[in-house]
């Protein structure tokens, strides 16, 4: 699933193909990745005939602001993916759900195999507050103060990995990053928040903000799914520098120990026995 790295170099690409376009048409075929509206053409009625004025992001969310403070709204969830193609007559590929031709004869495409994914548009004046699903987003994980982040850990009987996951905390971490993070900080995945000390904690946020920075100007990772990739198809290259996520029996990146997974909630966790305590 798109991070908060794979979602910041996407929204760098629209930034750089999209604002100042035009969106002269839309067709919405994916009932279910515009299921926020009841009818599917309200999509195209928000946001036809709209300039794009700015790219916003807010942890995994994607904000397309148009001229007259309209948005459209885009969460990739597990596998969508958004693309920009340079010529409408390029051949669709399998599950794209909603494509929006520009006024330069680009077009940008919606593909999303699993259908989690989510795009819908919401009128000027509505709050990003005011949106079901957002109201109680965090704050984005790039933007979080150390000492807000620490005080969150810090109070909550959880495991810190379970913690760094929750978007109502800190928005943008999944489990990619917060296996990378917590190696980082050398700390275990199931300790316990309330039992960090405010230094441990305080490696976190600082750990979490390198992790993703260097991340972001590896453009995100893709990992052997491929499901990851930027507006123009690339695959990100952090996974290369990964070091404990996907890599069980490999060595780990800090000790040479051989990273071990342990299952949690339905999901792989990776760490080091030895360097995170
Ligand atoms: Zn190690």
């Amino acid at each position: 699933m798109p991070e908060l790295p794979e979602v910041e170099t996407v929204r760098r690409g629209l930034e750089s193909r999209l604002v100042g376009r035009t969106i002269v048409a839309v067709a919405a075929t994916g009932r279910r990745t515009v299921r926020r509206h009841d009818d599917p053409d309200d999509l195209a009625r928000l946001v036809t005939g709209r300039n794009v004025a700015r790219i916003d992001r807010h942890g995994k969310y994607l904000f397309l602001v148009l001229a007259d403070a309209t948005m459209i709204v885009v969460h990739l969830r597990m596998s969508g993916q958004l693309l920009v193609a340079g010529d409408r007559a390029e051949p669709l590929r399998p599950h794209t759900h909603v494509v929006f031709d520009l006024d330069d004869g680009h077009q940008l495409r919606f593909v999303d195999p699993r259908t989690f994914g989510e795009v819908f548009a919401v009128a000027p004046g509505t709050a990003r507050g005011d949106i079901a699903g957002l109201a109680l987003l965090g704050p984005d994980a790039l933007e979080i103060d150390r000492r807000s982040l620490v005080a969150a850990l810090r109070r909550r009987r959880v495991g810190v990995k379970t913690l760094l996951m929750d978007q109502r905390i800190v928005a943008g971490v999944g489990n990619i990053y917060s296996d990378e993070i917590l190696h980082r900080a050398r700390l275990r995945f199931d300790r316990r928040g309330v039992d960090l000390s405010a230094a441990a904690a305080g490696r976190v946020h600082h750990s979490m903000v390198e992790v993703l920075v260097e991340a972001v100007e590896h453009r995100g990772s893709s990992l052997a799914d491929e499901q990851y990739v930027d507006v123009d198809g690339r695959p990100g290259t952090f996974q290369s520098l990964h070091r404990v996520h996907a890599r069980a029996g490999q060595p780990c990146g800090a000790c040479g120990r051989p990273v071990e997974r342990a299952r949690t909630g339905g999901r792989s966790t990776y760490f080091c026995r030895r360097c995170q305590r």
